[in-house]
């Protein structure tokens, strides 16, 4: 069983920290702390003052190793509960640790209101506190997964917990986890599953998916392919394998795989459950969030379709490896999106360049899901901040479609992204710098940031119109204030952005 475990020195905040996180999972939360004096019928200072360190070590160890058994639960551990390699090693197997860090000062403040209850500590707290810190500082270092909590509100450690964790419980529309983490040891066991992939994917992770034994459906690669007809393939073949109303499908490849899999889902027996396993950059931070599942018709992009949101979105970064450097290069504008609505970090990491973020991919994908998952949250149905996520979109939309879909939506975006911040910079929107900030960070990743010009800026200019009509008089752009703050503005004159 996988638990998680929170652990660092004393007064990092794991158990508040944890019954936040415990509350936004829906699992279990437990103090081991209070098994142990639960076990003893005393409290931690008598246990320590009776009986002594190693007595109360060797309670702590047994309760450790008791959780083994228990179903998946958030566990705050006591400062030094993991000092034994025996305790480190349980924990590092039967879940993941998360080391809470922060600087003395930060701890001191806290402790020194709560003088009672920390044995190792009596006396005079500066001393004690740096001198365990000191002993334990190799210890502590050795922890690969870390966040430091200081000056920050208890709120705001916990949703930096849960994206180092990779771990989040979404009510929007219906319930479900997503998940960043190795695809064999998340996925559950399901009742009559069938995986729809494509091509290449069956190609390239052959072994992989062969491992998980479950009956597999493979459709060609490609937008193309997003129609109707394989929609019904599809549907049929969920006949074929004897698919009924409790078995689940799963979607396992790229944007494409996804919404195809996910209508199929929505629409077979009145809607089945259905699992999402993105397997490029676009679909793990953009196109597996929020519940939008269609297929297009000849006369445009995702004309028809449903919200269905799966029953998980597990996110293993390991298929990355074999995505086409363009489709990454294509994904990572999604993410600097993401970075310029909320999280200015994440931006500013963009910046360390390409190689950076391969090497850092883990870290890139949770933070940028992570804005996402906030707005759906927020505006399930997109009646009003969801819109934030069309930066860049309402003209990238239009010169995706003007070049025929030679652009990859990314590299649309990207452009998009960049004569809307132009727009909002004329109009006295966006704060001085903020284009040349995002010219800059595109450049860095190899994305475009102009329109090509053999493009026709009146074929844009008609294509954004034709959605114009479609919205009545205005158009809503999400136009960015800062990095890290979008407005949604309803622009009148659609020459003027161009
Ligand atoms: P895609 O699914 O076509 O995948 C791009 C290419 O990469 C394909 O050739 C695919 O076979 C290949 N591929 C996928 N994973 C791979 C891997 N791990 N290794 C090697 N090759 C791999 O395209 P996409 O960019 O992932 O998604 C675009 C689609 O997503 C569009 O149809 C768009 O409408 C949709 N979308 C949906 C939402 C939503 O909210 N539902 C949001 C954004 C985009």
């Amino acid at each position: 069983m996988k638990h998680i475990f929170l652990y660092g020195p004393p007064g990092t905040g794991k158990s508040t920290i944890g019954k936040i996180i415990a509350d936004n999972l829906k699992l279990p939360f437990i103090d081991l702390d209070r098994i142990v004096e639960k076990k003893a019928g005393k409290s931690i200072p008598e246990i320590m003052e009776s009986q002594g360190e190693e007595i109360f070590r060797d309670l702590e160890s047994s309760a450790l190793k008791n959780l083994a058994n228990e179903k998946e639960s958030i566990v705050a551990l006591g400062g030094g509960a993991l000092l034994r390699e025996e305790n480190k090693l349980f924990a590092l197997e039967n879940g993941k640790v998360l080391l809470l860090m922060a600087e003395i000062n930060t701890l001191l403040e806290r402790l020194q209101n709560k003088p009672n209850g920390r044995p190792l500590l009596a006396g005079d707290l500066k001393s004690k506190l740096t001198s365990l810190l000191e002993a334990r500082k190799e210890h502590y270092a050795s922890f690969a997964l870390k966040i430091h909590v200081d000056n920050k509100t208890a709120e705001r450690n916990t949703l930096q917990a849960q994206i180092a964790l990779g771990r989040h419980h979404l009510s929007a529309m219906g319930e479900y986890d997503v998940i960043v983490g190795d695809l064999l040891s998340n996925l559950p066991n399901l009742q009559n599953a069938i995986i729809v992939t494509d091509e290449n994917i069956a190609k390239h992770h052959a072994e992989r998916i062969k491992r998980l034994n479950i009956k597999t459906i493979v459709i060609p690669a490609g937008e193309e392919y997003k129609n109707l007809k394989t929609v019904h393939h599809l549907w049929k073949s969920f006949l074929e394998h004897g698919l009924d109303r409790k078995s689940t499908v799963i979607a396992l490849g790229g944007g494409v795989i996804g919404d195809m899999t996910g209508f199929s889902a929505s629409t077979y027996m009145r809607g089945i459950d259905w699992i999402v396993i993105p397997t490029t950059l676009l679909s793990m931070v953009d196109a597996s969030l929020g519940g939008k599942t269609g297929f297009d018709l000849p006369e445009g992009k995702n004309l028809i379709g449903s919200f269905h949101p799966p029953k998980l979105v597990l996110a293993d970064v390991q298929f990355l490896k074999t995505l086409p450097e363009r489709e990454f290069i294509s994904g990572m504008a999604e993410v600097v999106k993401h970075g310029i609505i909320s999280d200015p970090e994440l931006f500013e990491l963009c910046n360390n360049g390409m190689e950076w973020v391969k090497d850092n991919v883990e870290e890139v994908v949770k933070r940028a899901m992570a804005v996402k998952i906030k707005i759906i949250e927020d505006d399930p149905y997109e009646k009003k901040i969801r819109a934030a996520l069309n930066l860049g979109h309402t003209v990238g939309h239009a010169v995706e479609l003007v070049s025929k879909f030679d652009l990859r939506h990314g590299e649309a975006i990207a452009i998009g992204m960049v004569v809307e911040a132009k727009y909002a910079a004329r109009i006295g929107l966006a704060r001085r710098g903020v284009v040349e900030a995002i010219v800059s960070v595109l450049k860095i990743l190899n994305l475009p940031t102009r329109i090509p010009d053999e493009f026709s800026k009146e074929e844009i200019l008609k294509v954004m119109r034709v959605d114009k009509k479609k919205n009545a008089k205005t158009i809503r752009f999400a136009l960015p204030v800062d990095i890290g703050r979008v407005e949604l503005v309803d622009v009148n004159d659609l020459e003027d952005v161009l």
